[in-house]
């Protein structure tokens, strides 16, 4: 019984200012406590109400009837030669997320998930062959942030993980209302980035209501062979999304690039470089070029380091500032969706 009590208890980390000024009306405490309730959370960093020691007794004891701080430790990490770590994140009962840690030299960046699998079925991502098995709340998504053992060395956010931000777009935009707000973390938009396969009923509101870096997940700058890479472009297609971003006024702060994983072969071509120059032209922006990780079944295969610099350079002449980003965790299978489908497939068989 009591065990019951406690799974059913709702978690306070994750909810925003207005939420708790919603739980302390509720359970009748004054209104002031919502504010300190959100400095206990995202400044003081606890994890039990009895620490929230501006409350009194009673409060704390009324608050903690029906609600929780919600935290939990990853279950499992992987860590790379190169320092990268890949931890996994017990979700929605008995899903499993990834989350990476990349250290660099002066900064350190989070990659979160903020979906268990993935509808938009991408050919090259093990996360888009798991499926689609539900979203994640703002306390799952803050949960990879704050639960981090490195969390304190954080410097960047990456909305790259498994999922599409966009397809959850209510919870993404609470938890970056939580880190970008003073009564939250207090971060800079302009170290956050959600990235996005170009989801046209939703990136609007996302650039409306935060101020965060966009970045769009490209591949190819053909219909017919985007439509073969990534079945997003079927429904909502590269040009409606580049309408989209060419309509709307970007602040000199913030950044809009795309992404580009080459592929050996078939979409690293010349025609692709003047394909990629005409569509984006008129657009600030920059194309990150991405390793393709190899993924099991899957013949599709990463060019060499000199093929894929040559395309980089080809971009740059052509006025678009182009980089390689630097391929981290390989030998921890850092693509997206492996790690938690290895996790996945052992509670199936167990
Ligand atoms: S690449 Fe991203 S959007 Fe595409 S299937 Fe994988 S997780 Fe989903």
């Amino acid at each position: 019984m009591n065990d019951n009590k406690i799974m059913l208890k709702e978690k306070l980390y994750g909810k925003t200012l207005n939420e708790l000024i919603a739980v302390t009306k509720r359970v009748k405490l004054p209104g002031f406590a919502a504010k300190q309730i959100t400095d206990w959370l995202y400044k003081k960093e606890i994890s039990s109400i009895d620490e929230m020691t501006n409350l009194s007794k009673k409060m704390r004891e009324v608050l903690s009837v029906d609600y929780e701080i919600g935290l939990a430790a990853p279950v499992n990490v992987m860590e790379s030669s190169d320092g990268t770590k890949k931890y996994l994140y017990n979700v929605l009962k008995d899903k499993y997320i990834e989350t990476a840690y990349i250290p660099e030299d002066d900064r350190a960046t989070i990659c979160v998930s903020s979906q268990a699998g993935c509808k938009m079925g991408c050919i090259f991502c093990m996360t888009g062959r798991q499926g689609f098995q539900g979203n994640l709340s703002s306390n799952e998504i803050l949960n990879q942030f704050r639960s981090l053992p490195e969390f304190k060395t954080l410097t960047n956010m990456v909305y790259m993980g498994m999922g599409e931000p966009l397809d959850n777009i209510t919870e993404v935009m609470k938890s970056l209302e939580i880190v970008t707000n003073e009564w939250g973390y207090g971060w800079s938009p302009t170290r956050i980035t959600v990235s996005t396969v170009g989801l046209t009923s939703t990136i609007k509101e996302f650039l409306v209501k935060s101020r965060c870096h966009l970045a769009v997940s490209l591949h190819s700058p053909f219909d017919e062979e985007r439509r073969k890479l990534m079945p997003i472009q079927h429904t909502n297609t590269v040009k409606e999304v580049l309408d989209i971003i060419r309509d709307f006024d970007f602040n000199s702060q913030r950044r809009v690039s795309f992404e580009y994983i080459l592929f050996k072969g078939m979409n690293d071509t010349p025609a692709h470089i003047k394909e990629l120059a005409r569509i984006l032209n008129g657009i600030k922006c920059r194309i990150n070029i991405i390793r393709f990780h190899q993924i099991p079944g899957s013949e599709l295969k990463s060019p060499d380091h000199e093929a894929a610099n040559s395309f980089k350079e080809a971009l740059n002449a052509k006025g678009i500032l182009t980089t390689i980003r630097n391929s981290r965790g390989e030998d921890i299978r850092a693509a997206c969706g492996l790690l938690s489908t290895l996790e996945q497939n052992k509670q199936v068989k167990s």
